[in-house]
């Protein structure tokens, strides 16, 4: 699969020249039922089906075909410092959960191709809720559990779920959130009401109950504590979930992911890139509303036979020595994070990392937004093992670019996030022209040339048509896939990413879309005009700052109305989308800085908010907007 010898290179040579041949060989890391009759269909590009004619199951390969060599094995442990609880689920226990919550499943009604979508907090029974639904062929829809009814309900009424499956609450910092409020509220502003509404209770906060359509998990497992749900082989191309995610527009995307291919991609990476073997414990502190918690909490480890740890709580909580305590204590081998957690933990006493075992550690991945130099530092002498930085999207389900040690170990650049990752036909493009850069040191639009490798999203849910003309048709005479960001490579062929072309921000390796949160605050009735920007943050990478014109002009003058208003606003985006879209701040202007054709000078903005020259001006309508915005940072 990858040859001792072979240098990565080769190895990725052979993955584009010869994609039929390299993805046949790594297609042979899965268990299939039939094999598949052909290795890639692009006969109708950019839409590309991979192992075409096999079929498989995600939950076979993630769960019971380890039963027979690891049934005692820890699977998933789960450990939460919110709730006092740590709980380890053999692989033999995590497959009789799973058909339990299976088996619940098809007592409501659903079947193959049905949707459920699944708003839970980190506890086990949100990996059963994901296994069993790949296990009897029905379409996940995780969403995070940050948030709040307004995100729900768009997502509700795209996925058109027959059940949605819950929990009573999450909790953060030893403060609950109480979910089914949210989710009551979510699906009366949905247009598609779920059938039934499958509810986990924690205990954590008190549920009003809807008789007809909620149902209580804890009683309907005892009614299925003994049964038996064989896995559904399903097409390689079946879908196996859908997971929102925000573009350029307010309406979130439905990426849409296969069987077949994502479970290759995720063996292939778990040997290749992620290094970990077998029975070791892997430990990935995302969530699994997002998709580096779908890959490496859940499916990549277990498709590999590890043991993942799954944590509910804080990096700093009860102390900032918690995260290294779990490695001391499951010798976790291989990591994964994120650099906003690296930064938070950066600001704690330094004592922390030191005072546990942590010879069981081999490497920390970290992925989701730029790695800085000073955090990658810092971390790296602290723990004394590679940190390897990944780039990849929800779109794509793995890495884009990275190093990938299990082919070849090669060194990590401070800055970079590596190179190529085999199947990614990556090109740099000037967006006006639409010709490669060859050079080093250009800056240019990271594409991929189709057909975009196994793993990758099918399209995006129910929209062929957006798919396509969103991410292939935004490059000039080039039926390429527009990652939206900006890179260079330099003369050893290591890319940098620069940012993002589109109006896409990044809070804490969290993706936002501005005209989200801008939509949001419109709805204030107060509100005549907002624009929100993506700033630089030290923490977070980047916060989100909105600039709203009042409808009345005595809010300019009135600090303490103001004050309330931002207030009011921050509030409304805390109900409507959840926390993480709150913007850091809301300040007041009487005019936001346009074109004159009326397009808002968003770069402008963000410039003179991190105290940058805000550039070429030429076009602007009224330069008073400028000297006022300046005026607020002064
Ligand atoms: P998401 O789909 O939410 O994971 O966001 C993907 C976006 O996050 C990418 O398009 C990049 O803008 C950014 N991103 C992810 N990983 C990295 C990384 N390692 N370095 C720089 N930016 C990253």
């Amino acid at each position: 699969m990858a040859g001792a010898e072979t240098t990565f290179r080769e190895f990725y040579r052979q993955s584009i020249d010869r994609p039929d041949k390299f993805w046949a060989e790594q297609a042979k890391r899965i268990d299939w039922q039939v094999p598949p009759q052909q290795i890639c269909d692009y006969s109708q590009p950019p839409f590309a089906r991979w192992f075409v004619g096999g079929t498989t199951n995600l939950c076979h390969n993630a769960v019971d075909r380890h039963l027979a060599s690891r049934a005692d094995q820890p699977a998933l442990i789960f450990v939460s410092t919110e709730t006092d609880q740590e709980q380890v689920y053999t692989y033999a226990q995590l497959h009789t959960e799973v058909q339990r919550m299976a088996a619940v499943l098809k007592d409501l009604g659903v079947e193959q191709g049905d949707r459920v979508l699944i708003y839970m907090p980190m506890i086990p029974e949100a990996a059963f809720a994901m296994l069993a639904c790949v296990r009897i062929g029905a379409i996940h829809s995780v969403v995070f559990g940050g948030f709040a009814s307004g995100s729900l309900a768009t997502r509700i009424e795209d996925a058109e779920p027959k059940v949605v499956v819950s929990a009573d609450a999450g909790s953060r910092g030893g403060k609950v959130v109480a979910y089914k409020p949210l989710l009551d509220e979510a699906i009366e502003l949905s247009r598609h009401k779920p059938r039934r509404v499958l509810m986990v209770d924690r205990k954590l906060a008190p549920m009003t109950w809807l008789e007809k359509r909620d149902v209580l998990w804890s009683e309907l497992r005892a009614q299925h504590l003994n049964d038996h749900v064989p896995c559904t082989w399903v097409d390689a191309t079946h879908t196996s979930y859908t997971l929102y995610t925000s573009g350029t527009t307010g309406k979130p995307k439905g990426v849409q992911r296969d069987t077949g291919g994502y479970a290759v991609a995720l063996a292939a990476s778990m040997d290749l890139i992620y290094q970990g073997q077998p029975g070791e414990t892997y430990f990935c502190t995302s969530d699994i509303g997002w998709v580096v918690g779908h890959s490496y909490i859940i499916y990549g480890p277990l498709i590999h036979g590890m043991s993942t740890l799954m944590y509910e709580g804080l990096p700093i909580r009860p102390d900032a020595g918690i995260w290294w305590q779990l490695v001391e204590k499951y010798k976790v081998t291989r990591m994964f994070s994120a650099p906003t957690a690296v930064r938070v933990l950066k600001k704690q006493d330094p004592a922390h990392l030191k005072q546990y075992d942590l010879s069981s550690l081999k490497a920390l991945y970290l992925a989701g937004e730029p790695l800085d130099q000073p955090t990658a530092q810092w971390i790296s002498e602290g723990l004394g093992v590679p940190i390897i930085d990944n780039y990849w999207q929800t779109e794509t389900g793995w890495p884009i670019m990275t190093i990938a040690n299990g082919v070849e170990p090669a060194p990590s650049k401070f800055g970079s996030p590596g190179v190529p990752m085999y199947g990614y036909h990556l090109k740099l493009i000037n967006e006006n022209t639409g010709e490669d850069l060859v050079g080093h040191q250009e800056k240019g639009v990271v594409a991929i040339e189709g057909p975009l490798p196994p793993g990758c999203l099918q399209t995006i849910w129910k929209d062929d048509e957006r798919f396509v003309n969103t991410y292939w048709k935004s490059i000039p005479d080039r039926l390429v896939y527009n990652t939206f960001d900006w890179g260079i490579r330099d003369e050893d062929g290591y890319y940098f990413i620069l940012g993002r072309t589109d109006d896409v921000i990044n809070v804490a390796g969290h993706r936002l879309g501005t005209r989200e949160i801008e939509e949001c605050i419109a709805g204030h009735s107060q509100v005549a005009e907002v624009a929100v920007v993506g700033v630089a943050d030290a923490l977070k990478g980047q916060v989100a700052m909105a600039f709203v014109v009042p409808r009345d002009n005595h809010y300019l003058q009135d600090d303490a109305a103001k004050l309330r208003l931002e207030g009011e606003i921050m509030k409304l985006v805390d109900g409507q989308l959840g926390a993480v879209a709150r913007p850091s701040r809301v300040l007041f202007v009487s005019l936001l800085p346009k074109t004159r054709s009326g397009k808002l000078l968003r770069r402008a903005l963000q410039a003179v908010c991190e105290g940058r020259d805000p550039g070429d001006l030429t076009t602007m309508d009224d330069p008073a907007a400028l000297h006022q915005l300046r005026s607020l940072f002064t």
